[in-house]
């Protein structure tokens, strides 16, 4: 349905401010409190950083139809153990707008968040700003975004021109809004009842980002190839993948939006993996939710019979890999736009391809149309130099890079690019720990420079791939691009192994991967659980890491520490026959490792290594760190050498050469 040219509040219905005090928040809930921005100061008394997995938990996206997970809304805020929004509070409580912080929607690209204000009533959602891809979300499913300014007139009694809350935006963007939404817009497209702007950039200089858009514009002639940071273009797309978690509603919003019979263009290029929830029945508070998890997989295989998209579905309850891992080994190629339903898509980057995480409509409408509108994103450039200390990995410059230039917002919403001599001396496995926490740092993506390893590295996987053809699609920075978010110079040498701390959530200081501290700074932490795996740490150089750590130990006699969970598992199946050939896994038998076959596990919640209170302690080579994501217990993210170290010294520990060799001496 198109919005009204002018927005005003309805008589009678309610606006919610998300304090940084829950009190103020179930009082408002309870019908008790009505709260005007007067009575506040905004920002400093709002909750920043509210992150989708608050919104809605992974248990209740296990519903795949959005009246349903509404009801839920908000199930992940959670304060000394008791849920600040019961079951139907948000809808219950009559509200039409909502108001937070910062960063609004930070974390994973889950549209279900979204939906769940959307279904309980949410036309107007407030902050001082919002993560990027939750605001693509929002517009796409109509949902109308703003500032403190706005609403103060609102609540004044006002009328805003709609006109006012979409003309920051770009052209495309701004008739998705008039439109009411992605789907009223491409039906409105189909129609001809929307003319899509052309943009008429003269040639410039260009980012590797920027080159990829410009190739893949359509309907324009090739010497009309450029684009500029802001211009609205409409690009086809080269693939893309959904998995477990959020094919369901694809299918679901297809059939509702197109009818049962609908085709998808294209089918070979796109994916379905099984991936997400093939541990979930291994962990106690997952159990009552094991039917749920089942219609979603047989509703994935419902939708991959109907579109015949490629099918990396689990046999025998073995996955054949995280979506990501695989998706970089056998289907993303250089110079390629790829668009995925997971936030950390981004870490196609590493093949020099532009791919980024869209919610459930969006993906729905490219697979149905196969092109897609994007505003062309600005980016930040880090310049590697240097080479690595022993003691760090990728994982420490992500650390580094998530403290000194995400905290600041200069990665929001940017491509991340990583170029330099210092990014050449890393392995391309090490390369993807960058371009996939690149969502970790609220940026739109990250993408690396090319060069013969990245080649090598793809083809290796790919039989009767012809490097040519893949060393002409690689895309370079010109000389002279313009970079908004800087060029940045990190040397590799100076960085120091890093945690990211599980901050105070509970008061008001959130779990956030920003939170950086150095491990030799850190004190003693004791620890319960080391996690290591998922799409960021369990590729084969993560591998590497974890067994050059055993094999230190277990030959100085060391056992993980008693009391300690040490967990390990694969990211791939090829991974794990990696490790296999190398003779890696007797080396964690000894060590008293627990294996895991590959998919995503701990990292969503849904498989072993999730923590169980809220003392627990756990030392992760995760990305994010979100309170409540991995369990209810602190969870502190850290580099591959310093979780498998930590789990022999049972606490967070940097690994040294030469650590283990006291208790030989002992013993
Ligand atoms: S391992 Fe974690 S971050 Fe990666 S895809 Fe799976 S759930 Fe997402």
């Amino acid at each position: 349905m198109q919005p009204d040219p002018v927005f005003r509040l309805t008589p009678g219905k309610r606006v919610l401010f998300l304090t940084k005090d829950p009190e103020l928040i179930r009082r408002q809930l309870r019908g008790e409190l009505d709260l005007t921005l007067a009575d506040l100061s905004a920002p400093a008394d709002l909750l920043d950083d509210i992150n989708t997995d608050v919104m809605t938990p992974a248990w209740v996206c296990f519903h795949h139809r959005p009246e349903d997970l509404a009801r839920e809304a908000y199930a992940g805020m959670v304060v000394d153990g008791e849920r600040v929004f019961p079951r139907d509070a948000l809808h219950d409580g009559n509200f039409e707008v909502i108001v937070s912080g910062q960063r609004k929607g930070v974390g994973s690209s889950r549209e279900t968040a979204t939906q769940a204000e959307k279904w309980s009533g949410i036309r107007l959602a407030v902050a001082e700003s919002f993560a990027p891809i939750h605001a693509a979300n929002n517009v796409n499913q109509g949902v109308l975004m703003a500032g403190y300014d706005v609403l103060a007139r609102l609540q004044r009694g006002e009328g805003v021109p709609l006109e006012e809350l979409y003309r920051d935006y770009d052209p495309i963007t701004q008739l998705i809004v008039q439109q009411g939404g992605l789907f009223p817009f491409a039906k409105a497209l189909a129609r001809g009842e929307v003319t899509l702007p052309r943009p008429a950039t003269a040639r410039r200089p260009m980012t590797m980002a920027e080159k990829i858009l410009a190739r893949h514009m359509t309907g324009v002639a090739d010497d009309a190839r450029y684009v500029k940071p802001g211009d609205a273009v409409v690009v086809s797309v080269d693939g893309g993948y959904s998995h477990e978690f959020t094919t369901a509603q694809v299918h679901y919003f297809l059939e509702q939006e197109y009818g049962p019979d609908y085709r998808i263009q294209n089918p070979e290029r796109f994916a379905v993996f099984e991936d997400h929830l093939v541990y979930a029945d291994e962990v106690r508070k997952m159990r009552p939710f094991l039917d749920q998890i089942e219609t979603l997989r047989q509703l994935q295989r419902e939708f991959q019979r109907h579109t015949g998209v490629r099918d990396f579905s689990a046999h025998d309850r073995v996955s054949p890999g995280i979506c990501h891992e695989v998706a970089r080994e056998q289907m993303i190629e250089p110079g390629q736009f790829v668009q995925a339903t997971d936030s950390h898509t981004c870490m196609g980057g590493v093949n020099n391809a532009l791919s980024w995480g869209v919610g459930a409509t969006e993906y729905a409408s490219l697979v149905y149309d196969g092109f897609t509108t994007v505003e062309v994103p600005e980016s930040i450039r880090f310049e590697l130099v240097g080479a690595l200390p022993a003691t760090c990995t990728a994982k420490d410059v992500m650390l580094h890079i998530l403290l000194r230039y995400a905290r600041e917002e200069k990665t929001l919403n940017r491509v991340m690019e990583f170029t330099g001599p210092g990014l050449a001396s890393l392995s391309p496995d090490e390369r993807a720990t960058l371009t996939n926490m690149a969502t970790e740092c609220s940026a739109r993506t990250g993408i690396c420079a090319a060069d013969e390893k990245t080649l090598e590295w793809i083809a290796s996987r790919r039989p009767g791939t012809d490097i040519a053809r893949l060393r002409s699609q690689v895309v370079e920075p010109d000389p002279d691009a313009e970079y908004a978010g800087g060029i940045h110079v990190i040397d590799l040498s100076a960085m120091r192994p890093m945690v990211a701390h599980p901050g105070d959530p509970d008061h008001g200081v959130p779990s956030d991967p920003t939170n950086g501290e150095y491990v030799d700074q850190l004190g003693d932490v004791k620890i319960d659980i080391a996690y290591a795996g998922s799409c960021t740490a369990g590729k084969i150089d993560d591998f590497v890491f974890y067994h050059r750590v055993c094999k230190d130990a277990v030959d100085h006699g060391w056992r993980v520490a008693p009391g300690v969970e040490f967990i390990i598992q694969f990211s791939s199946r090829e991974v794990e026959e990696y490790a296999r050939s190398e003779g890696f896994l007797e080396t964690f038998e000894r060590a008293g490792v627990r294996l895991i076959h590959p998919g995503c596990g701990a990292c969503i919640g849904c498989g072993p290594g999730v923590s169980e209170t809220t003392e627990q302690v756990t030392v992760s080579a995760i990305n994010r760190n979100y309170k409540g994501r991995s369990g209810p217990g602190m969870l502190y993210l850290a580099s591959p050498l310093t979780v498998a170290a930590s789990a022999f010294t049972g606490v967070i520990s940097e690994y040294r050469p030469g650590m283990f060799e006291r208790r030989l001496v002992t013993a």
